[in-house]
């Protein structure tokens, strides 16, 4: 399976905001953010170019592309299917990367990361309504029970996992429950549920150009 390999606090430092990859260490002292807030490379310098307006559209895509941990290819094909729903082609394409399996399984506090989330999936670990799903870009609806298959000790993100799940706040759309370890989505998540700012009109005008 293709990824991005440049290192996650690079990606970050490129889009200029902190695009919360690495789970606990973003919110510390140590994030590069908070010590290098500057462009990467021998030439990023410590201030910012003035972009375009064809950049800042890029750019917000790239930025949505580097938080949900997806490649161009699949984001363009995620955005071709949203804009052939009804409503709001900006809006439908995060309710469709919100809803993602491993997004999902981020959301409801299993893993640190999104790129965690999307390990744990690709290996097989979790059931959707009692099957095992292993492809991380699987939407979820309405209904859908998410549960981890059996819970390998040896897997560090599984341990304590009663107690992370107690502490971790899932979003409005999911309902997660500490007692089976489980998660149930409520309802289709709507802009409110989103927890990065992502300006979809910015994108919706980049693919439109
Ligand atoms: Fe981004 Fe997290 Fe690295 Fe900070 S620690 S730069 S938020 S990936």
């Amino acid at each position: 399976m293709a990824k991005n390999l440049d290192p996650k606090c690079k990606q970050c430092r490129r889009e200029g905001e902190k695009l919360m990859l690495k789970g606990d260490r973003c919110d510390s002292a140590k994030c590069a953010m908070v010590k290098k807030n500057y462009p990467p490379g021998a030439h990023g310098g410590n201030r910012r170019p003035r972009q375009s307006d064809y950049s800042i559209q890029l750019r917000e895509k790239q930025k949505a592309k580097k938080i949900y941990n997806i490649l161009e290819k699949q984001f363009r094909i995620t955005f071709e299917k949203a804009k052939k729903q009804k409503g709001d082609a900006g809006e439908n394409l995060l309710k469709m990367l919100e809803t993602r399996l491993d997004n999902t399984v981020f959301r409801l506090g299993f893993s640190k990361s999104r790129s965690h989330a999307r390990q744990l999936v690709s290996h097989g670990h979790f059931t959707v309504g009692g099957k095992k799903i292993n492809i991380p870009s699987y939407q979820v609806k309405a209904g859908d029970v998410i549960k981890i298959k059996k819970i390998n000790k040896k897997i560090k993100a599984f341990e304590n996992l009663k107690e992370k799940f107690k502490k971790h706040e899932a979003p409005g759309w999911l309902n997660a429950s500490a007692e089976d370890l489980s998660g149930k989505v409520l309802h289709q998540p709507s802009k409110k549920d989103f927890d990065m700012k992502i300006n979809t009109q910015m994108i919706v005008e980049f693919y439109s150009r």
